[in-house]
């Protein structure tokens, strides 16, 4: 499949994704709309299986990382396409659990797991969790012993790589809510710890440097870094590790300052990756790790795009022109987050001329509730279906009732054909937790 063609103009003047018109789908499902195109969605799952299959002999697994957009069909697809996934929350756990996916392929994460997370974890048979924690070692244990398994576990480092969008820097010690620091020790001595757990089999190690990077060399750095770890892992306690955890975190493209990968960059990515761990390991004399990877942002980002409905344009003359949709911060917050940069265009007239730069402004009560600043559009108009584009990470699985605007719902297509697969929220359930207290009535 070539991936790029996701979107294209049909011969209405409209904006496809995955063979729907738009403005149908605008029509049918109403605005605002996630929509994901779920051949891209397998088609990247795929370039990371594959690539497993073809350079390592098989010998590891992608988990997609679910937090870059939860639910059930998600998990559907993951499972189908033979990838594991991970999960940061009791929440996310439960929504993986509830589609059926099997509990031995789920990876679980979080700097602080709650100990009814843990439970309901164990309870479920979860298949690795990433110790970042001596209370969370301690918790586990306990709740393995109880219940007569020992639990697989990998712990997470930093290997003293953190990678940026296009660059990475080293660092000696890293500040971080997350991990265990290689350089002043402690990753090694809650190897120590683990290892005197009766109820814990210690597999391995995971590090995760960062989200949205390009730059190839960063992630063959912590591979480096933690193969490096490893080895005098093995000197000083004898202990080999047996999987290799490398996280997520490939980039993609949001707007023009961003490179356009292929599925083939991705492989190229991995196949890195996979080369510097075949050198490290006979280098250092350990064994070829099982090798784990989390992309989620990669496979779901550029499949997703976010349809609205232009409303009031404000034209504030010298200074600038507010295109208002009926969206905003509660179903797409990375603008208000981080400033994150997206791609606009009118997706009933995607063929047009951009003959302005306007400012995409979302419905609620927040000056800085934006979409976009100063980006090009031919003149909206109230009424116009607008698309921003790679809105299928992160938007989602951000998205809140702020201001008890409605969570979107969201559809998936495939060869034109669409189906809901989250369906729209209503006012009822909105309302569904208040309880309203007996000496108020
Ligand atoms: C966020 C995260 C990922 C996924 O990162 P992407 O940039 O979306 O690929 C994977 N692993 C961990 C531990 C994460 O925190």
């Amino acid at each position: 499949m070539n991936e790029r063609e996701t979107l294209k103009i049909n011969d209405k003047g409209h904006l496809e994704i995955g063979g729907a018109d738009t403005v149908e789908l605008a029509g049918k499902f109403g605005t605002p709309l996630y929509v994901f195109d779920e051949k891209y969605i397998r088609g990247m799952m795929r370039v990371y299986k594959h690539t497993i299959d073809s350079d390592y002999d098989g010998n590891g697994m992608a988990l997609y990382a679910s937090k870059a957009f939860s639910c059930m069909a998600m998990y559907k697809i993951a499972q189908s396409e033979g990838l594991g996934v991970d999960v940061v929350s009791g929440g996310e756990l439960y929504t993986a659990i509830k589609a059926g996916f099997p509990a031995k392929n789920i990876f679980m994460h979080g700097n602080n797991k709650l100990l009814n997370e843990l439970t309901y974890a164990l309870d479920n048979n979860i298949g690795t969790i990433v110790v970042d924690s001596y209370r969370e070692a301690d918790i586990i244990d306990r709740l393995a012993a109880d219940r007569g398994i020992t639990q697989n576990v990998l712990i997470r480092i930093n290997p003293g790589v953190e990678a940026h969008t296009h660059a990475f820097i080293q660092t000696a010690r890293t500040d971080s809510k997350f991990g265990f620091s290689v350089s002043d020790g402690t990753a090694e001595s809650i190897t120590a710890y683990i290892l005197s757990k009766k109820s814990l089999k210690l597999r391995g190690y995971h590090c995760h440097i960062g989200s949205q990077i390009f730059e190839k060399q960063s992630f063959v750095l912590a591979v480096d870094k933690v193969m490096d770890f490893m080895a005098n892992i093995k000197q000083a306690t004898g202990f080999e590790a047996d999987m290799l955890n490398i996280g997520g975190g490939f980039g993609v493209w949001y707007n023009d300052e961003d490179p356009k990968l292929k599925f083939s960059d991705y492989a190229g990515y991995l196949k890195a990756l996979i080369a510097e761990i075949k050198k490290k390991s006979s280098l250092h004399g350990l064994k070829l790790p099982y090798l784990l990877l989390e992309p989620g942002r990669s496979i779901v980002g550029e499949a997703g795009i976010t349809l609205y409905t232009v409303g009031a344009v404000k034209d504030i003359p010298g200074i600038r022109k507010y295109v208002a949709i009926d969206g905003g911060m509660f179903d797409n917050p990375r603008y208000a987050l981080y400033q994150s940069k997206y791609t606009v265009l009118l997706a009933n007239r995607a063929a047009e001329k951009c003959t302005e730069r306007v400012t995409v402004a979302g419905k609620c009560c927040e000056s800085g509730d934006l979409i976009a600043v100063d980006v090009p559009l031919p003149e909206a108009e109230s009424g116009d279906i607008m698309a921003v584009l790679t809105t299928g990470a992160y938007n989602y699985s951000m998205a809140s009732n702020y201001n008890r605007n409605l969570v979107p719902p969201a559809v998936l297509v495939n060869d034109g054909r669409a189906d809901l697969i989250i369906k729209p929220q209503t006012y009822e359930d909105l309302v569904r937790s208040d309880i309203v207290p007996e000496r108020l009535k």
